[in-house]
C-alpha cells in the first residue's frame, strides 16, 4: 500500500499494471463495485463512456443530493476535487475516492480560502453565499451554499434588508443579481471554460445555422448570456433541449453535456460553442477529462486516492451545504 501512496503522491492517480491492460475494464469495474458495495457518481462533463457505466449521472446539486442519501460504503466520485470533497463533507463515514487528484477546478482555485476570509472581514454583517464550486475551507467560511440550479432561490431566501457576499463566480453572481434585483458584493472569480467562449464564433455559428437555438450556462459572461435564448444550469439545459421543438442547438457550456442531450433527443443536432482559441473547435474542461476508465478501475480496485478532510473544517462546511439541501 505504501508503494501506491508514493505513486499517488507523484502522479495523483494509480496506473494500470501491464497484466491489467488486457482486462475488460468495464466488466471489472462492475464486479468491483458489487464486491465493495460502491456507487459511481459521474458529472455530466466527464467522458461519455464513463457516464454510461456510472450509477448516477448529474449536475452539482443532484450529485450532492445523491451523495447525501447513498447507502454505499464507497463513493467513487468521477468529477473534480471540490465535488468529491462535498460528498465527503456529507458522508464522513463513507470512503470517498476520486480517480485523479489532479482533477481540480479553475473556478474553485480562483477563490483561495485565506483571501476569501479577508474579503469577508472587509464586509462585516453580510450573509455569505458560496457557489458549490469551492474548496471545503471556503465552504467552512460560508453561510449558505448554492448551485446554478438553486442560486435564485437561495438568494431570495435571504431577507431583503440583509446584504450579501456572493462568491466565487462573478458571471453567475452578476446574472443572479440581475434576476433577483439584489445588489451583491461579488468575488471576482471565473471558470476558464465558461468565460472563454467566443461571442463572434457563436454569432458565426448562428449565421450558418439560423434555426439553431443558442443556450448557455450562467457561468458564461454577460454578452454570451444576452444572445442566448435560454440560460440555465446543466440539468436545465438538458431538459430544455429535450422539451424544445427546435432541431438544432448551439451549446455554450462544457461539451460533455452533449452526450446526455443526444441520448434524450437522438433526432436533434448539438453544436458545441467555440472557445476564443481559433485552433480549438470546442471548450472542454481538461480537469473533468482527466478522468478515464483506466483510472476509475484502479481507484476502485485500490480504493485510492481517498479524499480526507480535517474534521473541524468538515463540520463547519457541512452547515451551509445542509442549509442549501434543506431549501432545495
Ligand atoms: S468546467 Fe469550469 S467550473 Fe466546471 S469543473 Fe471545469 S473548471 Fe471548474
Amino acid at each position: 500500500m505504501k508503494i501506491l501512496n508514493k505513486e499517488i503522491l507523484k502522479n495523483g492517480f494509480i496506473s494500470l499494471n501491464t497484466n491489467e491492460k488486457d482486462l475488460n475494464l468495464k466488466d471489472e469495474i462492475n464486479k468491483l463495485k458489487k464486491e465493495k458495495n460502491a456507487v459511481i457518481l459521474a458529472h455530466y462533463y466527464v467522458k461519455g463512456e464513463i457516464q454510461d457505466i456510472a450509477d448516477f449521472v448529474g449536475d452539482s446539486l443532484a450529485l450532492s443530493q445523491k451523495a447525501a442519501e447513498t447507502h454505499a460504503d464507497i463513493i467513487v466520485f468521477v468529477g473534480v476535487h471540490f465535488m468529491a470533497e462535498t460528498a465527503k463533507i456529507l458522508s464522513p463515514q463513507k470512503k470517498v475516492i476520486l480517480p485523479d487528484l489532479n482533477a481540480g477546478c479553475s473556478l474553485a482555485d480562483s477563490c483561495p480560502d485565506n483571501d476569501f476570509r479577508e474579503f469577508i472581514l472587509k464586509h462585516p454583517d453580510h450573509t455569505v453565499i458560496s457557489y458549490v464550486n469551492t474548496s471545503a475551507k471556503v465552504k467552512a467560511l460560508t453561510d449558505i451554499v448554492c448551485t446554478s440550479s438553486n442560486a435564485v432561490k437561495i438568494v431570495e431566501s435571504i431577507p431583503k434588508e440583509k446584504q450579501i457576499i456572493f462568491g466565487p463566480d462573478r458571471n453567475l453572481g452578476n446574472y443572479i443579481s440581475r434576476l433577483t434585483d439584489r445588489e451583491m458584493v461579488i468575488w471576482d472569480g471565473a471558470c476558464h471554460v465558461h468565460s472563454e467562449f467566443s461571442l463572434d464564433g457563436i454569432l458565426e455559428q448562428k449565421k450558418n445555422n439560423p434555426d439553431a437555438v443558442i443556450i448557455a450556462h450562467p457561468e458564461c459572461p454577460k454578452p454570451i448570456l444576452t444572445i442566448s435564448e435560454f440560460v440555465g444550469s446543466t440539468s436545465a439545459l438538458i431538459k430544455f433541449t429535450k422539451e424544445n421543438s427546435a432541431k438544432t442547438f448551439i451549446v455554450a457550456t462544457e461539451p460533455g453535456v452533449i452526450h446526455e442531450m443526444k441520448k434524450l433527443s437522438a433526432d436533434k443536432f448539438f453544436i458545441p460553442a467555440p472557445g476564443e482559441d481559433a485552433e480549438c473547435a470546442c471548450s472542454e474542461c481538461e480537469f473533468m477529462k482527466l478522468n478515464s476508465i483506466e483510472k476509475l478501475y484502479s481507484c476502485l480496485k485500490y480504493e485510492q486516492p481517498e479524499i480526507l478532510i480535517n474534521e473541524e473544517i468538515r463540520k463547519k462546511a457541512y452547515i451551509p451545504i445542509k442549509r442549501m439541501l434543506d431549501l432545495s
